[in-house]
Order: C-alpha cells, then sequence, then structure tokens
C-alpha cells in the first residue's frame, strides 16, 4: 500500500497538485526519509484546497488524522517526516477550536507547580525551548513580573517555585555551559538568520534566572502599573506565540514531508474492514459532497470533541477518559488602555492568578477557568468572565476599565480529561491521553499547546510499534517556518513601516511572498484595519496559500483582528468589505456571495462574542 502511494504522489506532484512540496513523500516502507526535503529553501505553506480534495479521494494513506489544530498540525508533521503518508481533514477553519482560543504562552505553567505535576511542567519547559530554537520568529521569550508594593518582599512561596521553575527549565547536561548562552527577552536564539538547519542547537535560547528587580525595573516593564508605585519584584521568563499561526506553520511544514491537508472536511464514521479502522467518511462541507478517504491508521485528535467520533466505541472501552471541557475567557485592551512591555501576574481572588500580556501591540487579559456544559459550536465569552477579568485588572493596576474599554474579547474550552474526580477543572492535570479503541484508531488529547510536538510524537511512536517499523521521531530538528530578520524583507512603497516587523514574525520567510503580491498590485498594500500593520495582501496570501475560506478565517486565524480591533469590524464596515472584496477576487464569489459573506462573518461575530457588551 505503501510504495503505491508513493507512486500516487509522484504523479500528483509531477502534474504540481502539490505545489510547495520539494518532493513527493517517502512512505515508511521506504525507510523513512523524508527528513530530506527539510534541506531545500521553501515557503512552507498549505496547498490549494482543491488540490488537496483531489489528492484525498485519489489516495490511500498510511495515516488519516482527524482534526486541524495544534495537536493534528503536530501529528501530520511527526509522521510525515519519519515517511508515512498522511491526509488531514479539519471540519471547520484550521485552529478554529482551542488552538486558536489560548491565553499564546509556550510556558511550563508555573502555577501546575502547585499540584505537582512535576512531569508536565518539566516537559512543557523543555519544550518551550526547542520551540524558541524552531520557530524563533513565532515563539518568542517573554518577561514576566510579579510585583510586589510597599516595600515588602515578593511572596516566598513564588520565590520557591521560581527557583524550581529555573531548575527544571535546563536541559540535563547541559546546565555547566548555561551561564554562557543565557538571554534575556529577544537574545539568544533570535539571530539574523534564525533557526537554520544544523545549527540550531548551537544557538539554543537559555532563560536568564528568576531575580528581584527594583521597583524603577518593575515599572519599565509594566508601565501601566505607575498609580500603584511598585517597589520590586520578580522578574522571571516565558514565552509567547500566536496560536492559530503556530498550527498553520505546523502544517505548512508537514505539507512541505507530503502530508494532504483540508479543511472544511468533517468525519462523519469511520470505513472499516476485518473490525479495524481503514479511513474515514467525510463530508467536503463547502458541497455537501461525501468523500471516502481510505487510510491504514487513524488518529482522532479533535481535542474536545473527541468523544464525539464514534462515542459507540469508546463506551465499549471500560477506562476510556472522558473529556471535561472548561471554558476560558480572554480580554484585549489598547497599549494606551494598559501598557505593558513585560507580562505581570495578577492575583484574581481565592488564590487565583491571571495574566495580563503585551501581545500583537494590545494588552491580553486571561483567563478563567470555569466547567462548560454548553454548546461547543461557538464559546462565547461571558459577562460574568468579563466582569471578573476586569475587577481582577482594575484592583491590581488602579484603573477603571470598564467593557467599553475593551478592543475584543475570547473564550475556549481546555479539553481536559476527566478521571471521575469532581474536582475543579483548575485542579486537574493537563497532561495528554493517548488511547486506543477497538477498531485501533488512536485518540490524543489533553494536553496544551506548548506539549504538541510530544504529545505528536506519542502517537506516532505507537503507530511506529504497532507497525513494528524503525522510524524515530524527527521533530526536534526540523525548524518551522524559516525564521528571516526584518532587514532582509525588501521595501514596497505603500507598506507601513510596522507592518514589517509583523510580517517577519507571523510568516518567516514567506513574509516575501506578502511582499511581492503588494509590490504587484499596489492597493494589497495597504493595512486591512488603518493604524494596524496587518495587510491586504496577506488576505490574498491566505485564500492562495493558507486554505482561508471565509472573512472569518482570515479575521480571527490568519490575522489576528478580530482579537485586537473587534470593535473596528462590527456591522459590515469598511475593513470587512475590503477582506471580503480581496477573498472574492481570489475565490471567484460573485456580488451577492461578497456580501452574504460580509453578513456571515457579522453573524460569526456575534455567535463568538468577540465584541464585549
Ligand atoms: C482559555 C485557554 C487558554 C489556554 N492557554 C494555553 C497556553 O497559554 N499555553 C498552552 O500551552 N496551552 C494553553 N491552552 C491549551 C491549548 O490551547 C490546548 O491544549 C490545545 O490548543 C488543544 O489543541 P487540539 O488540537 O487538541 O484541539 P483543537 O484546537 O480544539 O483542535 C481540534 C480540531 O478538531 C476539529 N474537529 C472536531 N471534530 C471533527 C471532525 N469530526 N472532523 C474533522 N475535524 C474535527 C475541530 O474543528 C478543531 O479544529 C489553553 C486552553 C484554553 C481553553
Amino acid at each position: 500500500m505503501a510504495s503505491e502511494h508513493g507512486e500516487q504522489f509522484q504523479r500528483l506532484s509531477s502534474s504540481e497538485l502539490v505545489r510547495s512540496r520539494s518532493g513527493p513523500p517517502v512512505s515508511a516502507a521506504q525507510g523513512g526519509g523524508g527528513v530530506a526535503c527539510a534541506s531545500s529553501a521553501r515557503l512552507a505553506l498549505v496547498i490549494d484546497r482543491n488540490d488537496a480534495l483531489r489528492a484525498l479521494v485519489d489516495s490511500e494513506f498510511d495515516v488519516l488524522v482527524v482534526g486541524g489544530g495544534i495537536t493534528g498540525a503536530g501529528v501530520a508533521l511527526d509522521a510525515s517526516t519519519r515517511g508515512y503518508s498522511v491526509a488531514l481533514l479539519e471540519r471547520a477553519d484550521y485552529a478554529a477550536g482551542t488552538s486558536s482560543r489560548s491565553s499564546k504562552l509556550v510556558h511550563g505553567g508555573l502555577r501546575y507547580l502547585q499540584n505537582f505535576d512535576l512531569g508536565l511542567v518539566r516537559e512543557a519547559l523543555l519544550e518551550r525551548q526547542l520551540l524558541v530554537k524552531l520557530a524563533p520568529h513565532l515563539v518568542r521569550p517573554l518577561p514576566l513580573v510579579v510585583p510586589a508594593f510597599d516595600g515588602a518582599r515578593p511572596d516566598r512561596l513564588m520565590g520557591m517555585g521560581l527557583n524550581l521553575y529555573d531548575v527544571m527549565s535546563v536541559e540535563r547536561g547541559r546546565r555547566k555551559g548555561r551561564r554562557g548562552r543565557r538571554g534575556g527577552a529577544g537574545e539568544g536564539a533570535r539571530g539574523s538568520d534564525g533557526a537554520g538547519e544544523g545549527t540550531a542547537a548551537d544557538r539554543s535560547w537559555s532563560p536568564e534566572r528568576h531575580r528581584m528587580i527594583s521597583g524603577e525595573e518593575v515599572l519599565e516593564l509594566l508601565p501601566a502599573l505607575a498609580p500603584r508605585d511598585p517597589t520590586g519584584g520578580y522578574l522571571f521568563y516565558d514565552c509567547q506565540t500566536d496560536d492559530a499561526r503556530l498550527v498553520l506553520t505546523v502544517l505548512g511544514e508537514a505539507e512541505r514531508f507530503g502530508a494532504v491537508c483540508a479543511n472544511r472536511v468533517g468525519v462523519v464514521g469511520l470505513l472499516e474492514g476485518d473490525g479495524r479502522a481503514r479511513g474515514a467518511r467525510a463530508i467536503d462541507l463547502e458541497s455537501g459532497e461525501e468523500l471516502a478517504v481510505r487510510a491504514a491508521n487513524v488518529v482522532n485528535a479533535t481535542g474536545v470533541w473527541a468523544d464525539e467520533l464514534r462515542p459507540g466505541e469508546l463506551h465499549d472501552e471500560a477506562d476510556v477518559p472522558r473529556i471535561r471541557p472548561s471554558r476560558g475567557t480572554h480580554l484585549t485592551l489598547s497599549h494606551e488602555d494598559l501598557p505593558l512591555v513585560g507580562g505581570a501576574i495578577v492575583p484574581a481572588g481565592e488564590g487565583r492568578s491571571i495574566f495580563a500580556l503585551p501581545w500583537l501591540g494590545r494588552t491580553l487579559v486571561g483567563t478563567t477557568d470555569n466547567d462548560y456544559e454548553g454548546s461547543l459550536e461557538h464559546i462565547h465569552p461571558s459577562a460574568q468572565d468579563i466582569e471578573y477579568l476586569l475587577e481582577a485588572v482594575n484592583s491590581f493596576f488602579a484603573t477603571s476599565l470598564s467593557p467599553a474599554d475593551l478592543t475584543g474579547a475570547y473564550a475556549g474550552v481546555r479539553p481536559l480529561i476527566s478521571t471521575g474526580d469532581s474536582r475543579k477543572s483548575v485542579d486537574i492535570s493537563r497532561k495528554a491521553e493517548l488511547y486506543e479503541t477497538s477498531s485501533g484508531m488512536i485518540t490524543i488529547t489533553g494536553g496544551k499547546l506548548t506539549t504538541w510536538r510530544r504529545m505528536a510524537k506519542l502517537t506516532v511512536d505507537r503507530l511506529v510499534e504497532r507497525d513494528a517499523r524503525e522510524a524515530p521521531c524527527r521533530t526536534h530538528e526540523i525548524p518551522l517556518g524559516q525564521a528571516i530578520a526584518v532587514d532582509e524583507l525588501p521595501r514596497v512603497e505603500g507598506v507601513p513601516q510596522e507592518s514589517y516587523p509583523a510580517l517577519a514574525a507571523r510568516y518567516g520567510y514567506a513574509a516575501h511572498e506578502v511582499l511581492a503580491l503588494a509590490a504587484e498590485r499596489g492597493e494589497l498594500a495597504q493595512p486591512i484595519v488603518p493604524g494596524l500593520p496587518d495587510l491586504l495582501a496577506e488576505v490574498a496570501l491566505a485564500a492562495r496559500r493558507e486554505q482561508a475560506r471565509s472573512v472569518g478565517d482570515v479575521l480571527l486565524r490568519r490575522t489576528r483582528l478580530g482579537l485586537l480591533a473587534a470593535r473596528a469590524l462590527e456591522d459590515a464596515s469598511p475593513p470587512v468589505h475590503r477582506v471580503a472584496d480581496v477573498l472574492a477576487r481570489e475565490l471567484g464569489w460573485s456580488e451577492q456571495r461578497t456580501r452574504a459573506e460580509v453578513e456571515r462573518f457579522a453573524e460569526e461575530a456575534r455567535a463568538e462574542g468577540i465584541v464585549p457588551e
């Protein structure tokens, strides 16, 4: 089967169906030499959806991944780099589930130390380090501050936790060399040529140890605290990313190794042969057509929806863990209203804390963490959650911010694993769960954005073991998205200065493509929302190379304007029309369809509650 598939792909490649791929995938049976693909210069973006659909029905795959969040994207990358032929189906849009609604932290999770989840924290800290190395443009060190007031010593328990955090973040065998490589925010791995192959390991980022800082230093990092006149605090480091872009980048890399990915294709059942899962029945949600995608193995990476795929099968298993969704809400504010350079740990009552973080030019506040029983279709931030977060912020920063000051809000649900324990979700472990059910389908869920690579490894290790193959994991050495220095980008007339760093951070090398579009069609050099760096050229690129199919895909996930400037997108505003017009040209929409798409976005924005009331 596998070599047959290889031939199939050679045919597809030669007819240029698989555009961004540098060569056909090598099947596992052929020795798993896929990593060779990584050496060529490339633009790691997703192939055209129609081409992907054709490839899906024409081919038989080694692995079918269901779900296009970070977990599914990670499995697709891991499996394809080990030589498996891979298909990935996403029912909505890539990252439309939990993976676009996180706190955007790539972190060990200081608070999990309270639960003595030491293994989880250590694993996440090591992944944090690795991800800065593999995607230095997308995963960036962030200074975080725990301030103290009135000359008080910062909390000693916190100091002990930070000591442990420091110790656990250092790779074994590398502690001695650590001093020479340490660096604060923005240093370390952020070399001009990014995470180039082969040498990435030599430039790894290692955070400075946490330390006490003066009141002045606290204010440099948290100017918003000026009214409270902090007298000192702890400074430590974690990392931050753009979660949806991380998913798209990982998918782009998976595609370079031969994975075929399509969004808006929902899996509705499994195909079976001899009682084993041999692919899936799926619906193309754009055309309504049913497709059969054949595959030797099926991986369920549907996050909080994991129990929905073949619930009957799951019930047959005695000790299959169940998903227990927990809702988390975030708010965004303008930098002027709550100016931050680093992040702050903000007390939020009853021993809980939330983050206030600088993110993409705004301030991001979150998160809540409460059991959730509503519909999983659209997760709305509740008025109660918004009030809770604003209360914590106002009391900590001595501000009087109200919902009217918010630039956006969003909520998501964590796929926490219930063990039958009645503890509140804040106490439940963020560990990943992998289980195999009667048809051989492997489900991987739970975990964190930070630990996607480990979750993927766990899953593909299981496949490899099942197939009795020799195919070690390679994702620790595969750069993600080819980082680039801002000054390597060509200047294009009409493109605002602030767009260049934003493009380099979002796309890495592929920012060249955005700028080429802006140079070719001058009107695309303009920002989508005046004053913000995201360009109309990104809309065209999103349609051509990232399978964006709707205004919401562009505003909520390809760019993050829906989270950062929701009020500028209300009531079919000019930016929404501009996005729809660019998409119309790219996707061949009629005038009527374009109007309907503008209205559809208004409905989506309402359902998602991105404009706080
Ligand atoms: C509020 C909040 C804050 C968080 N903050 C952080 C953080 O700062 N750092 C961190 O490390 N982690 C964080 N997390 C956790 C992290 O976001 C999640 O663990 C991770 O995103 C889960 O990814 P996933 O791919 O498993 O699920 P998802 O991203 O939900 O992906 C599952 C996908 O499967 C698709 N799907 C479902 N059913 C089907 C079907 N039948 N056919 C095809 N596709 C289907 C869905 O549309 C969805 O896109 C946070 C989570 C929340 C909720």
